[in-house]
């Protein structure tokens, strides 16, 4: 993916994947950049990103990620790997809407952990964005969330962008939490009383918290 210098929009991309892949990949940038390009007709798309998503991820050659981030507002929705490849764009804009919130760090987070949000998303059949409540943490935020809670772990995977705390609207905190453990891929986190599922591609375990 190519971007047109300074305008934070993609200049002439046109995957080979059909219209879908340019509907779910152009959600990224906004309806700004889509009538920058003249694809206007293609914003009626944005209308259902989900629906868009759920399309795009029928292919096998395609992986997308939709995201809600509680803190910010933000929401991103893009392809980010296809045809046996990550996007580097699309991590980049993974990268900073996961930033710390409260310092504005950024920091690169592991695409493994957009592949367990995939593998989830194939596990519940739900293709809803994510709500995200914490993803990247600076060692400062950490710090300070320690004071807070036994529960904060000396060295977060979250301080190493391989963590994330998610719940999915549409289903069950308890139907999430069997679904990421049922990846049996990396460390699970159940609190089912702050209502999130803390999800990382560290070693396989299991807690709960609360
Ligand atoms: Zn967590």
């Amino acid at each position: 993916m190519t971007r047109t210098p300074g305008s934070g929009c993609p200049s002439a991309y046109r995957p080979a994947g059909g219209p879908n892949v340019v509907r779910v990949t152009f959600a990224l940038f906004g309806r700004r950049c889509l009538l920058k390009l003249g694809l206007g007709a293609v914003g009626a798309g944005l209308a259902a990103p989900s629906l868009a998503l759920a399309q795009a991820t029928n292919g096998a050659d395609m992986r997308s990620v939709a995201l809600d981030n509680l803190h910010t507002g933000e929401s991103l929705q893009a392809v980010y790997w296809e045809q046996g490849d990550y996007i580097p764009d699309v991590l980049d804009a993974v990268n900073e809407h996961l930033r710390d919130y409260r310092t504005g760090d950024i920091h690169p987070i592991d695409p493994r952990l957009l592949d367990l949000l995939d593998g989830v998303t194939a596990l519940t059949g739900v293709s809803a964005p994510f709500q995200v409540i914490s993803g990247y943490r600076s060692p400062a935020t950490n710090a300070m969330l320690r004071e807070r809670s036994e529960e904060v772990a000396k060295k977060s995977f979250h301080m190493s962008g391989m963590a994330i705390d998610i719940r999915l609207p549409g289903v069950e905190l308890g139907h999430l939490h069997a679904a990421a453990l049922g990846l049996g891929r990396g460390g699970v986190g159940y609190y089912p009383e702050s209502n999130f599922v803390h999800m990382d591609v560290g070693p396989v375990r299991a807690w709960r918290g609360a």
